[in-house]
């Protein structure tokens, strides 16, 4: 039995570093005001269709569709954004306040070629800050995106950033666009052959060096931006000057989705990964209201987990540090739980041995685990009312008596367990 082709099962050695980085973006969003939300894992098609866009690669060839039972046409989900903003407008969050900082993490789905950093079920972390027009909304949001990797130890990673202007300027430089590509058509790459006509802005995202070369002489995006387009996007980067935070302006970054405008950014790690986009956001001001909604501003981003633990993982500590129970005792075993409750109280982790091996091969199982201190309970110490305490990795050994276990447990949380 496999697991279906690009999915994973995430097992025990690995969850450490999926709640650490719960932990993390908890403590960090949170003190930012930033709510949690989950919505549904499917959601109607058109919900994706609408909002994506029709002729993007997720819309196009990613989805995971079918009809239910009641001839519905389902979707789970390949992103996170539409279902947030579906979120927003179907509970009428709107009518309670003006600005809503929403955070998630769960699972997507998208029908990819599965490789390393690329899977068909894949977790992002996103927020979405609503109802603000303003440019210190976009930088609040990416400032928190770079805070959280900070957080997480991560430095080697770099932010682009773009604007990719409102819905009427990227209009008028597409038909530029598309008039300057025709008199090239066959010497770009098909996939973006293909492009010229549904979604010609995709093209400047090419990886082909040819197609590079020809869009190098071609209309820019930039110079199509009208005064209100470059003042936010000035504002931004202004903002990011004072808070310190590095980004290198790509007038080539689009997104893969049709809902944003203005500002676009991605942070990508500095190694030389063939997956090595970690994060990708933007502002979409009209996505709500195209949703059916209000008129509402809102800009936002989304992390992947599996491509940020592949760089991280290297970075965080496994803790090891538990207190190991030998045991090997027939008849009373109320000094165990005793114990058991004073490490508990204390919050140190510990196991209790269940093997009913002896003694010495108890200890050595714990060696195994890498664990360092051991508590023995044998036959000897409950009758003599002490336990033998074993340090694993120097041999050394005492007896504490059990009416002074509690200053010694006490000594080693506050002294030796950090
Ligand atoms: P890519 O260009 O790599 O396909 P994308 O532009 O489709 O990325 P977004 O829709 O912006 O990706 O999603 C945000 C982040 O989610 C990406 O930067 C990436 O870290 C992660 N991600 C997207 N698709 C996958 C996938 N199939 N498997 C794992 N992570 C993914
Ligand atoms: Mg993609």
């Amino acid at each position: 039995m496999q697991p279906i082709r690009g999915t994973k099962d995430i097992l025990p050695h690995e969850i450490q570093f999926w709640q650490y980085i719960y932990c993390i973006a908890n403590k960090v969003l949170t003190l930012n005001n930033y709510q949690e939300i989950r919505t549904p894992i499917i959601e109607n098609t058109e919900l994706f269709t609408r909002s994506i866009g029709n002729f993007t690669d997720i819309v196009n060839k990613e989805m995971y569709s079918f009809s239910d039972q009641g001839n519905r046409n389902i979707t789970l989900r390949p992103e996170g954004t539409a279902s947030v903003a579906r979120a927003f407008i179907s509970n009428k969050l709107y009518s309670s306040k003006k600005i809503h900082r929403l955070w998630y993490l769960g699972p997507m789905f998208r029908y990819e070629r599965p490789q390393k950093g690329r899977q068909r079920q894949f977790h992002q972390l996103g927020i979405e800050c609503i109802g603000s027009l303003m440019p210190i909304a976009d930088t609040e949001a990416i400032r928190l995106a770079t805070k959280i990797l900070h957080e997480l130890n991560y430095t080697k990673f770099i932010l682009e950033i773009n604007s990719i202007g409102n819905i009427s300027e990227r209009k008028i430089y597409q038909d530029h666009l598309i008039r300057y590509l025709s008199k090239y058509k066959n010497d770009l790459d098909t996939d973006s052959q293909k492009r010229i006509i549904n979604n010609p802005l995709r093209i400047l995202d090419s990886k082909n060096i040819k197609t590079q070369n020809i869009l190098e002489f071609g209309p820019k995006l930039n110079d199509y931006l009208e005064t209100n387009s470059l003042k936010h996007f000035n504002e931004v980067c202004q903002n990011l000057n004072y808070l310190n935070i590095p980004y290198k302006i790509n007038h080539n970054l689009v997104r893969g989705l049709d809902y944003y405008n203005y500002t676009a950014f991605e942070i990508k790690t500095t190694q030389k990964n063939q997956q090595n986009t970690i994060c990708g956001g933007g502002r979409y001001d009209n996505l709500i209201n195209q949703l059916g909604g209000p008129q509402t501003p809102a800009v936002g981003w989304a992390i992947g987990i599996e491509r940020l633990i592949i760089e991280i993982k290297n970075n965080i500590d496994k803790n090891n540090q538990i207190i190991y129970i030998a045991n090997q005792i027939t008849s009373n075993h109320d000094i165990l739980w005793d114990i058991i409750n004073l490490i508990e109280q204390y919050e140190i982790n510990f196991e209790l041995d269940l093997s009913n091996y002896n003694l010495s091969k108890q200890l050595k199982n714990a060696n195994q685990m890498g664990i360092n201190l051991c508590f023995i309970l044998g036959e000897d110490e409950i009758s003599n009312n002490y336990i033998t305490i074993k340090w694993l990795t120097t041999g050394i050994q005492q007896k504490i008596k059990i009416h002074q276990l509690k200053n010694y447990i006490k000594y080693i949380k506050n002294n030796i367990i950090t």
